[in-house]
């Protein structure tokens, strides 16, 4: 007991960061909270009787490690696993709590220094648990289906191969370095930029993504919206042809008018091409604050932007389903694979 005494004392004498730092480092060795390993099991191995490698039931409880944390056996693959194997937090050296801090820092757009020194892991680290978690929840942007009036644009984004690239084994640079980072060499529409259809409903629901070089396709229209337009909405755009087989194949009522009109009137009812525009501006506004954003990361800052720019009245709440979905999520790219992304969307 004195020696827990003693511990107390020089823990009151700790200041404020120095405090912080202490459970950190606490908080990495004592491994999982019982909470924490509960809610796991619960969520990610529905109550220890999935696998989660094979998704079948033939499960039994297999031990406990040093650290308490339960061991699972699948009789059917014959895989070992505990509740947080392929997680997002497996094959890292930091506890579940420090990616909690984490995920906050995310939700208040903090940069990568600011939230490296908050959670005391260093810069590199913070880069790749930040793609690692837009990974994680990507699913809840994928998963969104527009109804109602829904809006559809493209907007443009320079073409960029900024990062470290010495870290990848396959990539090979494709032109010449630029020395300046937004100098782009041909005028207009080129294969220098990359074409991202965006399209918003009047409840503020988007659904955005990195499509192709250059000018837009048919085929890029209906990859990256079939199945994300509900049957019967109806959809406005400006008059690109692109839309006029995603409209067909997908029984949408479509509405195109002039890129410059305000507004049309039909049926009694008003539809503008407004809202996606302004998305547009607010889109190039969140990617400017990063000063440049690789291609091969485009797509991941843009479901970042959408899931902070929802409608969350209760924010407690949203960082909660935040991290539900990044601590049950299914992790099967590693941080070495970052590097090793493709540089330029797969359409292209
Ligand atoms: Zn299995």
């Amino acid at each position: 007991m004195s020696k827990l005494k003693e511990v107390i004392t020089t823990y009151n004498e700790l200041s404020f960061s120095d405090r912080i730092a202490f459970y950190t480092t606490i908080s990495n060795e004592i491994g999982l909270s019982a909470d924490m390993q509960s809610f796991l099991i619960e969520k990610r191995l529905n109550g220890g009787n999935i696998c989660i490698y094979c998704n079948r039931t033939h499960v039994v409880k297999n031990g406990k490690r040093k650290d308490g944390t339960q061991r699972y056996l699948c009789r059917d693959c014959h895989r070992s696993f505990i509740p947080t194997s392929d997680s997002i937090t497996s094959r890292t050296r930091k506890s579940v709590s420090v990616w909690a801090s984490y995920l906050k820092c995310m939700t208040e757009k903090k940069t990568l220094r600011a939230s490296s020194d908050e959670c005391h892991i260093s810069v590199a680290t913070a880069f790749v648990w930040r793609h690692k978690i837009l990974d994680a929840l990507s699913e809840l942007t994928d998963k969104a289906c527009l109804t109602g009036i829904v809006e559809a644009d493209e907007t443009f984004f320079n073409v960029s191969y900024k990062g470290n690239h010495k870290r990848s084994r396959r990539f090979s640079m494709p032109r010449r370095a630029h020395k300046r980072g937004n100098e782009i060499h041909a005028k207009g529409l080129s294969t220098e930029k990359v074409c991202v259809p965006c399209a918003i409903n009047d409840a503020g629901i988007s659904c955005c993504r990195p499509g192709k070089l250059g000018k837009i396709s048919t085929k890029c229209i209906n990859d990256i919206f079939s199945q994300k337009i509900a049957p019967g909405a109806t959809l406005c755009t400006d008059r690109e042809r692109a839309y006029l087989d995603l409209a067909r194949r997908n029984g949408l009522k479509l509405i195109q008018m002039d890129a410059d009109c305000r507004m049309v009137r039909k049926e009694g009812a008003t539809y503008g091409i407004q809202r996606v525009n302004a998305y547009h501006s607010r889109l190039k506004d969140f990617i400017r604050t990063f000063h440049g954003v690789s291609t091969k990361h485009l797509g991941n800052y843009i479901s970042w932007h959408d899931l902070l720019s929802g409608n969350h009245r209760d924010r407690k709440e949203f960082v909660h389903q935040l991290w539900g979905q990044m601590i049950c999520a299914r992790i099967t790219r590693y941080g070495r694979d970052i590097p090793d992304r493709s540089p330029l969307p797969s359409a292209a």
